[in-house]
């Protein structure tokens, strides 16, 4: 059967026009951010203060791009005839973001909540060497990392929280009982005064 002459054109035309009207799905990067979601494997932050240099982040990682260095130090007795304790201090927390296949592994085993994902992923760099990320910029990274989701209704409060509310709460009462102790005090002194 010999085609229509033109009937090319027309399916042409209307595959065009079909494209036209449909909304449009391009991002718009880098002039319009894209919405990622929270738990996005972007970048790892560190918190510092929470790390003990255990190294089992480093131990476990498959491409071993954590790079940690640390020193022993003694902390003297905490009370009179106690022992000594010893403890490691960090001196460098690197993470080699060139070889890092954003696996999640170190996250997941460092038992003290010291690597935390962020969604940032603009860290592009013209040099492979600066993509070896230090201490200091994984503490900036850190900043970025999303709040956690809140906590389903019914669910059991965390154990760090209930301890922080509790002691909160002790502090709390024991400031109340002394400003009443005060209060108690204070409206007589303040009539003597006056008289
Ligand atoms: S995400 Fe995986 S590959 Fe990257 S540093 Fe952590 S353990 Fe290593
Ligand atoms: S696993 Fe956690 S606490 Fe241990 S060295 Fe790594 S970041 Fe620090």
């Amino acid at each position: 059967m010999t085609p229509i002459p033109g009937s090319g054109l027309a399916k042409g035309l209307a595959v065009t026009l079909r494209t036209m009207t449909r909304k449009t799905v391009t991002a718009q990067y880098p002039d319009v951010q894209p919405e990622l979601p929270p738990r996005s494997r972007g970048v790892i932050g560190l918190f510092e203060e929470n790390c003990t240099v255990c190294m089992l982040c480093a131990r476990e990682c498959p491409d071993w791009c954590i790079y940690i260095d640390s020193h022993k130090e003694t902390v003297p007795a905490a009370t009179p005839g106690g022992r000594e304790r010893s403890r490691n201090v960090l001196d460098r927390f690197a993470i080699d973001f060139s070889l890092c296949m954003y696996c999640g592994i170190c996250i997941e085993v460092c038992p003290f909540d010291a690597l935390f994902w962020s969604p940032e992923f603009e860290y592009a760099e013209t040099d492979i060497h600066e993509l070896t990320h230090e201490r200091d910029k994984l503490r900036e990274w850190m900043w970025t990392v999303p709040e956690p989701p809140a906590l389903d209704p019914k669910a059991e409060e965390p154990k760090e929280l209930a301890a922080a509310r509790k002691a909160a709460e002790k502090q709390a009462a024991a400031e109340a009982a002394e400003a009443a102790d005060r209060g108690d005090a204070g409206p007589s002194e303040a009539q003597g005064d006056a008289q």
